[in-house]
């Protein structure tokens, strides 16, 4: 098949026969939960397109992962409701599915696949989900491929991992521009003429009945008939891909100019809030660069000769436009690169030599403070712009960048031994965080104990050569009398979020 998604960004996975005899193509949405600039659906479009048979969009949500909960699912069901409302205006027959009780969906992908002729998947590289992948690659008796529709440059493309964000970003400047020029369409289904699906067949249907995700976004109380965890709450930060955008839109035009100056200032919060739906796939990084490139005027050839790796200068944009970017690209992919290619990315073992024997030979060092994971987690400690981080965290579901940093180091610090330290960052980080479980999560927990920094002097006590920091200087540097105001633990946080 002629296909203009670029042969680096699709895996196959298990068979590749098409089944003649389909009814369809199943497009299998788990991550890339949106309706435009997906290279996955594209290339499902393009399948449909080369066999003449309907599209079928499968995007369920399953109850018995770890960490599910109202919040997960509300932000989760508020992108289904949207998808809903974006499919119905296409020839596509879209099929939300959510579990109410842990197993019950099991059966609904090998049904449906059954009756396709290729099933195509996206290709995330954390969580359960590449377990949940090879599970299903044996329930899929056709072809079955997998799409990288992550970032800018395809995970996996290159076989290095990089180990300092520096590296990337140097590799980046010698290899990204040629990807740039492969964009996904912004709007896969516009005139693309599929034919129609009648209907699915209802002995699944009856079985897996589909859900109304628009339905439950109306009532959210809706949400006590999953089993999942109901202490952590709904958070007023909207799920969806109208939301993304909206938030988006806000960003650049209120908050870009100021990111590269302000963006450690909690007080200010001038970040962009995006990666919740980066995380859930909700928007794509494509559609921002594309969008900030539009601001910028920016083109291809505007970029710098010098490839040293600096992270100014080299897009040849606007400070802050750059500043950005460096986040968005360089340090979001090169989280990817980690998890794409390394299965122990979330393990101790995966920090570097340096920083591994540098934490355990401070392993038995005194602590001035201990806690457990309950104390952490109901901001029980001593720091109160510690407890405002956490409680903002629990109360909202998003923390503030500079003082997620702060927070892991701190844990670091008032944890009986480093790998305990790891445990509770992730519990927490993934428990409350909406962005949670995701490669950057990985990536910011296991910059606290080492990944992509060097050794620091001098050496300290716990700390060892690991970059240290405190509470104390954070309040120097930075303002935060009215963060820790807003986030006293035990009122019910009132989230300024946007
Ligand atoms: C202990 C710790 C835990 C973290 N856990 C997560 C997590 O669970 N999920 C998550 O997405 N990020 C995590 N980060 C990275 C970073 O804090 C968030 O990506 C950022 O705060 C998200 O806010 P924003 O969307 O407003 O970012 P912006 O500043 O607006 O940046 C735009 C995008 O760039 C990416 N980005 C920004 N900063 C970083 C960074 N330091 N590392 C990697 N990517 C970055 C994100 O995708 C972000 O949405 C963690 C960092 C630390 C230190």
């Amino acid at each position: 098949m002629q296909s203009k998604i670029p042969s680096e960004r699709v895996r196959l996975q298990g068979l590749s026969e098409v089944n003649p005899d389909g009814k369809f193509v199943l497009y299998w949405m788990i991550s890339a939960r949106r309706s435009r600039h997906n290279f996955s659906l594209e290339r499902a479009v393009e399948w449909s397109r080369e066999l003449g048979k309907p599209l079928v969009i499968l995007e369920a949500l399953r109850s018995g992962y770890r960490w599910a909960s109202d919040r997960l699912h509300a932000f989760v069901i508020q992108g289904m409701a949207e998808n809903q409302r974006q499919f119905s205006k296409r020839k596509v027959t879209y099929y939300p599915y959510l579990e109410k009780e842990h197993g019950q969906g099991r059966g609904l992908l090998a049904a449906l696949a059954k009756q396709s002729c290729v099933v195509i998947s996206d290709d995330f590289p954390c969580f359960f989900l590449p377990r949940m992948i090879t599970a299903a690659t044996n329930q899929i008796p056709c072809r079955f491929e997998l799409v990288d529709t992550n970032g800018l440059f395809p995970m996996r493309s290159t076989d290095r991992v990089f180990s300092r964000a520096y590296d990337f970003r140097r590799f980046l400047q010698k290899n990204l521009l040629p990807h740039l020029a492969d964009f996904p369409m912004a709007d896969p289904l516009r005139n693309s003429k599929l034919p129609s699906l009648d209907s699915i067949d209802p002995a699944i249907t009856q079985r897996w009945p589909a859900a109304d995700p628009a339905k439950l976004v109306g009532d959210l109380d809706g949400l006590s008939q999953f089993n999942i965890d109901h202490s952590v709450g709904v958070s007023s930060i909207e799920g969806g891909s109208k939301a993304a955008q909206t938030r988006l839109t806000v960003f650049l035009n209120e908050h870009l100019a100021l990111y590269g100056q302000s963006r450690n200032e909690p007080e200010q919060d001038v970040a962009s809030g995006l990666s919740p739906y980066l995380h859930f796939g909700h928007i794509s990084a494509h559609d921002i660069f594309d969008r900030i490139c539009r601001i910028e005027e920016w083109t291809p050839d505007r970029v710098s000769k010098i490839t040293k790796g600096s992270s100014r200068g080299w897009w040849n944009m606007s400070e802050a436009a750059e500043s950005f970017l460096d986040e968005l690209i360089t340090w979001r992919e090169v989280g990817y690169n980690m998890c794409a290619l390394r299965s122990d990315f979330d393990q101790f073992e995966s920090l570097p030599e340096w920083s591994r024997k540098t934490l355990e030979e401070h392993t038995s060092d005194p602590r001035d403070h201990l806690y457990e994971l309950g104390q952490f987690e109901s901001a029980s400690t001593h720091d109160p712009l510690w407890n405002a981080a956490q409680w903002q965290l629990v109360t909202t579901g998003k923390m503030h960048n500079y003082l997620r940093m702060l927070w892991g180091k701190k844990i670091l610090e008032w944890s009986p031994t480093p790998r305990d330290a790891l445990d509770v960052m992730l519990e927490l980080n993934n428990k409350y965080a909406l962005d949670g479980r995701n490669p950057n999560s990985y990536s910011g927990i296991f910059w606290v104990l080492g990944r992509y920094d060097r050794a620091w002097g001098p050496e300290r006590p716990i700390f060892g050569k690991i970059r240290f920091m405190s509470s104390a200087n954070t309040a120097r540097k930075l303002k935060v009398k009215g963060y820790i105001q807003q986030f006293t633990p035990g009122r019910e946080g009132e989230p300024r979020l946007f």
